[in-house]
């Protein structure tokens, strides 16, 4: 629950004192991060640790049952609240280098962990912003969002069996190992697009389906 940044950064210190050449990434999720993140990316950049902090943004408390959390805009009881905006918290505790992106694109993603790589000699933030899929979105999320609720399917003339969206790990994704294609369980798939980014043949392609 928000610790990530402090043990990253006591795992940064033992890697760095022993002269082991990696770099660590610290995950947890909005609600994780106001509940008690705050505090231990205080420290990361009081102590100027080059440790990565990945706050993921679902707009809502995933791990335990989608309770509002001060990012929601709603109170538990349901009534209207302030929205606190996770970048200007985090420049606001000292962090200078800071991103936003969408996790599901992979090309930015990418870009983003590279960037922070990179970065040596002082603390950064990646901040993955994209709705939960079990989330009821508000008004506030649809503005932001817009309506992404479709699926993916796959054009099979188009696959030739490469299995590289299989290797996603998508448990959506059905290998046919006689016909040597790939179909996606429609009932499973939640429109990531995860797969339509890897496929080599663009076999894959969005369509529309019944929105939230
Ligand atoms: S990546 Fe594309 S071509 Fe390869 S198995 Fe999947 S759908 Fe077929
Ligand atoms: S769009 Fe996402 S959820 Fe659907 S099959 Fe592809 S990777 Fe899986």
């Amino acid at each position: 629950m928000g610790a990530a940044s402090s043990l990253g950064h006591g795992a940064q210190t033992a890697f760095d004192f022993f002269g082991e050449k990696k770099r660590v990434i610290a995950n947890m999720g909005d609600s994780t991060f106001f509940h008690t993140g705050l505090s231990g990316l205080m420290q990361v950049v009081y102590n100027n640790s080059p440790v990565i902090t990945c706050i993921l943004d679902n707009r809502i408390t995933g791990m335990t049952g989608h309770q509002e959390n001060p990012g929601s805009g709603f109170t538990l009881q349901g009534d209207p609240a302030p929205i606190l905006e996770i970048e200007p918290l985090v420049r606001a505790l000292g962090v200078k280098q800071v991103r936003l992106v969408n996790p599901l694109d992979q090309k930015d993603m990418k870009e983003a962990l590279n960037w922070a790589l990179a970065i040596t000699d002082e603390p950064s933030v990646i901040i993955t912003r994209w709705p939960c899929v079990l989330k009821k979105l508000t008004e506030a999320d649809k503005k932001e969002f817009g309506d992404y609720f479709h699926r993916c399917e796959v054009v099979t003339e188009d696959c030739v069996g490469c299995r590289t969206c299989v290797r996603t790990g998508c448990p959506a994704l059905r290998f046919d190992k006689a016909a040597k294609k790939t179909r996606i369980e429609a009932s499973q798939c939640v429109g990531c697009e995860i797969c339509l980014q890897v496929c080599p043949k663009n076999a894959i392609s969005a369509v529309k389906k019944e929105s939230k």
